[in-house]
């Protein structure tokens, strides 16, 4: 990620730019903004500047032994601090024990959100925390003589879940530094971080992109229509990651609705051969996303009912999915809707519980042989 890179910001990059080339770097630097405004991507593009050993006047080489290691984020002198889930028995208890996921993130795009971070560490309820063994371990790394003899960097994405423990380990740090020792700290919310920590940084703020910048970075990179690239721009709200979230989703639904109509069809002729396949198709997948499908199938029952009783409130729909519907709601009536959920909600239940796939989904395509010639 270079400043080329960064969707949108340009004088906040003119700004960045000037503080190194006129040597007037700040050591303990505040990036906030909200989520998926491009923060974190800028705080990546800075520090891969600042490293640079054939810097350009307005943006890195791209191409030195520096920005080659800053491209995979593993520059010996750039630290990464994050929340975590943090488990005795995962032996999770500071960042870098979860290091490697959370690069895989960053590098799949840097435009990164809390919530899809907490699903990535397995629970997208549980809050992640910054505790009082990441103060420590911030400290001892910083301790430590730069690898490259230039700049050591700390880049902490989320101040705010820091707790008082380890807010207090780093504040005489943050306060005197030590020699070229820089601090970004990157936060959605700003009003959520420790008061002693606030007053030692420089705040440089962020807005929310515009629908018109996120469409032109829809287009440019995702190649999708202008008419879908403004629609999901709107939707975002100024962050990128959600627009980028929302493709996913989007791309997902349309894997998932063609596995649905396969399935339907299959179950309606009664091809058992072919279910068969089907069945051994989709137990190779994972259980979540096995899960996922069968709520997805709940939907897509419920919206055949709407569809079978009043034709006119399949708005959220994409053609595709109207097409198949309007020829498949007819088989999906009062008579078979309750045993056709009640099947899908025992075996999401059993899946829960770690049933054989292969033996459950094939047992509820066999059930839905009988269920859909109810007419
Ligand atoms: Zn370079």
């Amino acid at each position: 990620m270079s400043f080329k890179e960064v969707i949108g910001h340009h004088q906040l990059k003119k700004n960045l730019l000037a503080t190194i080339n006129n040597n007037k770097v700040s050591h303990a630097q505040l990036f906030c903004g909200p989520e998926g405004s491009g923060h974190f991507a800028m705080a990546i593009a800075y520090v891969k500047y600042l490293l640079c050993s054939e810097p350009k006047e307005n943006d890195c080489c791209d191409s030195c032994a520096s920005c080659i290691k800053m491209n995979q984020l593993s520059h010996p002198d750039v630290h990464f601090s994050f929340p975590i889930h943090l488990s005795k028995t995962n032996k999770v208890e500071k960042s870098d024990d979860s290091l490697i996921e959370f690069r895989e993130m960053c590098l799949k795009s840097p435009y990164i959100g809390l919530s899809s971070w907490n699903e990535q560490q397995g629970n997208p309820n549980k809050q992640g925390i910054i505790a009082v063994k990441e103060g420590e371990a911030i400290i001892k790394k910083l301790g430590l003589k730069s690898f490259e003899g230039g700049y050591k960097v700390l880049i902490m994405w989320l101040p705010e879940l820091m707790n008082n423990e380890a807010a207090n380990k780093l504040l005489k740090i943050i306060e005197e530094p030590p020699k070229k020792t820089l601090f970004i700290l990157v936060s959605d919310t700003k009003e959520g971080i420790l008061d002693t920590i606030l007053s030692r940084t420089q705040c440089i703020n962020f807005n929310g992109l515009s629908d018109e910048v996120i469409a032109d970075e829809l287009k440019k990179n995702s190649a999708i229509a202008t008419e879908k690239a403004v629609h999901i721009a709107q939707l975002s709200e100024g962050n990128f990651h959600k627009a980028l979230s929302l493709i996913d989703n989007e791309n997902k639904d349309q894997i998932f609705l063609s596995m649905f109509i396969d399935w339907m069809r299959l179950c309606y002729t009664r091809n058992i051969s072919a279910t068969i396949d089907w069945v051994d198709d989709i137990a190779s997948s994972g259980r979540e996303q096995q899960k996922a499908f069968l709520i997805f199938t709940l939907e897509m029952f419920r919206q055949a009912i709407i569809g079978h009783y009043s034709s006119n409130t399949l708005t959220i729909l994409t053609s595709d999915q109207e097409k198949f519907l309007n020829k498949f709601s007819p088989f999906i009536n009062h008579l078979n809707i309750i045993g056709l959920n009640d099947t899908i909600n025992k075996a999401y239940y059993h899946l829960e519980r770690n049933a054989n796939p292969k033996v459950l989904l094939l047992d509820v395509s066999l059930k839905f042989y009988a269920l859909l010639k109810k007419q």
